[in-house]
């Protein structure tokens, strides 16, 4: 690891970082996980870090928050190779990978337009992750496999 990414990864107390985001996707990842800035906790991403492993990367430093298995899984299929690093008292609590979840629920719509979740009601779209090795994809509402390429924010 670089002097600059070191620097980036260990100034926290206490919090979340998700290192080894494939470079570009932190703002996505921010979405996937409802990360707003409203919340009123110190966020920093940085994009475009160097890094030894894949050229470069994106990390977010979110503190004072501890998220959960359930919320880092959601990053399945946005940014499948970041690592979550849990921090406490400067000390890292946990290292976790992502899992690829078995059901995903409002991140992605539904790409088929007479899908009910597309209808303009109130409907959080709900995919089905059915082959979690090769990601096959089902919509719960319409029952349309989809693939990670028609997935659409
Ligand atoms: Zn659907």
């Amino acid at each position: 690891m670089s002097d600059t990414s070191r620097l980036l990864v260990r100034r926290i107390k206490d919090g979340t970082v998700i290192d080894h985001i494939e470079a570009g996707k932190a703002l996505l990842v921010l979405r996937a996980l409802s990360i707003t800035g409203k919340e009123g906790n110190v966020i920093t991403v940085a994009l475009n870090v160097p890094s030894s492993k894949h050229g470069k990367k994106d990390i977010i430093k979110v503190e004072n928050r501890f998220l959960e298995t359930s919320e880092t899984n959601k990053l399945a299929l946005i940014a499948p190779r970041s690592t979550i690093n849990i921090i406490r008292d400067y000390k890292l609590l946990e290292k976790r990978k992502i899992q690829m979840p078995h059901s995903i629920v409002g991140i992605f719509k539904c790409p088929n337009l007479k899908c009910i979740t597309n209808s303009g009601e109130e409907i959080r779209s709900l995919i089905d992750v059915i082959d979690t090795e090769k990601v096959v994809l089902k919509c719960r509402y319409c029952a349309r496999t989809l693939s990670t390429d028609e997935l659409v924010f």
